[in-house]
């Protein structure tokens, strides 16, 4: 298996620090509203990797954050008037919504920045103690970026470029930085914002420490996968190698993987941008399978254009592999014949080849496009081959064939089927039972359960009134 190491700019076959397992870290949203499409890339693209290893018998520690302590989240907490945990609560559940709608796994563990002060508090007096790091008057901790002899190593920056770029950047209160690239591990608390002990002052932690902390809480000082979008390439992993390195003396990644954007109009979809469309936007049009479907029809570190017609050909497509799969459903039901052919036994050695095309192109850097290519062509040719004369131990194994590919991709071949009236009003039924005895989690589950089924719920004095989107 080969993955492109953005470290080595280099395709390199895997191979785990441990034989069969892996240790996997993936960098998560900061949670202070409904996460974009863009996020999704990283979420989709990383759990087909986690899929496909566990196909090959791996056992995949995969550790994904939520940033829970941010500006941003502060802000809005602000806007709202509530505590910033109020924020960050509601935007983790809202975001593990949209992974189950993705057919994203949850992680093996899915750690909190707000949990792991402690462990923060710790390496950053490593690092003081070890002289990468100093706090200055005020109590604002940097970290020391030219003591770390690999800066710059990941994003392949030298740091004569960044010195040029950064000093312009200097912004008032950072003229206590003994040099313009020293980057901040903890600042003080400012009115109005959470804030933790620690030895230097009353704050909270800078972004990159947390997943430096986190990965090595959570999966030991050297691992042997770090990922998430390029964006994140310069400064938040070039920090985490400094930080990490630095506190632990270890390679702290073998492998770096990061995937390309998600784009509208050929530029970066963002917040800041205001060019976004929300995981839960698409979902009141399409089946969220169909948004899994267009990200993977793209490899990872490619661009990708955001576009209706683009979604609706991934619609056509899955359409296409779901009807294969149906049919071949229908035509098991119906078989009467059970032994297997000479005949078919030849054809299924033929079918073998779609398997082979399947993992090579999975094996050379999880080449999802050329993956979903040899699906079609699996589906093309049992569409061909199978029919009502095929003995039922045929049928299945091609159908076996194509639903254990779409699994590896994550994709659910059976289609979303439409709801009936009578489900939605026992639905809307048990959400006023929920709602009356406060037990309002369940209540957003069913309105959320019915949103995913395209059933929007109106909450008015006449009571409970419902539509299809
Ligand atoms: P953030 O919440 O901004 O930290 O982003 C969470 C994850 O989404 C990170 O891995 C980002 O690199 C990734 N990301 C954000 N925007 C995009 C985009 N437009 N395309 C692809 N990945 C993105
Ligand atoms: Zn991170």
């Amino acid at each position: 298996m080969k993955i492109y190491n953005t470290l080595t700019k280099q395709k390199e076959e895997f191979v785990p620090l441990e034989e069969g397992k892996v240790k996997m870290y993936v960098c998560g949203p900061t949670v202070y509203n409904l996460i974009h499409i863009g996020n999704a890339r990283p979420m989709i693209v990383f759990d087909t990797v986690r899929r496909y290893m566990e196909h090959k018998g791996l056992e995949v520690n995969f550790v994904s954050n939520f940033t829970d302590v941010d500006d941003k989240i502060i802000k809005k907490a602000m806007e709202e008037g509530v505590d910033a945990q109020i924020i960050s609560e509601r935007y983790i559940e809202e975001c593990k919504k949209d992974m189950e709608g993705l057919n994203v796994k949850p992680a093996t563990t899915h750690p909190l920045a707000t949990k792991e002060i402690d462990g923060m508090v710790d390496m950053i007096s490593t690092l003081i103690k070890k002289r990468y790091a100093y706090p200055a008057a005020d109590g604002t901790v940097y970290y020391r970026t030219r003591s770390f002899q690999g800066y710059g190593k990941l994003s392949h920056k030298n740091l004569d470029d960044l010195q040029g770029g950064n000093r312009s950047l200097l912004v008032s209160g950072e003229e206590q930085k003994e040099d313009p690239l020293d980057f901040v591990l903890w600042k003080p608390r400012k009115a109005g914002e959470p804030a933790w002990h620690s030895p230097w002052c009353d704050g909270r932690p800078g972004w990159h420490i947390e997943c430096s902390v986190m990965s090595k809480k959570y999966l030991g000082e050297e691992i042997d996968i770090h990922a998430g979008g390029e964006d994140l390439i310069f400064p938040h992993h070039e920090n985490e190698i400094a930080q990490s390195e630095a506190a632990n003396g270890k390679t702290f990644a073998r492998y770096w993987m990061h995937n390309a954007f998600l784009n509208i109009d050929n530029k970066k979809m963002s917040k800041s941008a205001g060019n976004f469309f929300t995981v839960r936007d698409i979902s009141k049009k399409y089946d969220l399978q169909v948004l899994r479907f267009f990200m993977l029809s793209a490899h990872y570190r490619s661009p990708l254009n955001f576009s209706a017609d683009l979604m609706e050909a991934a619609k056509n497509g899955l359409e296409r592999i779901r009807t294969a799969a149906e049919r071949l459903q229908e035509l098991i039901a119906k078989a009467t014949l059970s032994e297997l052919r000479e005949s078919e036994e030849i054809s299924l050695k033929e079918a073998e080849k779609f398997w082979e095309k399947f993992e090579e192109a999975m094996e050379d850097d999880f080449n999802t496009a050329d993956a979903i290519a040899a699906i079609f062509e699996l589906v093309k040719f049992s569409n061909t081959n199978a029919d009502s004369e095929s003995s039922k131990v045929y049928i299945q194994a091609l159908y076996r064939q194509l639903t254990e590919m779409a699994d590896i991709c994550g994709l659910i071949l059976e289609s979303r089927k439409e709801i009936l009236d009578q489900d939605i009003e026992a639905l809307i039924q048990e959400r006023q039972e929920a709602r009356k005895a406060k037990n309002f989690a369940r209540a957003d589950e069913i309105r959320q359960q019915l949103l995913e089924q395209g059933i929007i719920l109106e909450d008015t004095r006449e009571g409970v009134k419902w539509k299809r989107a």
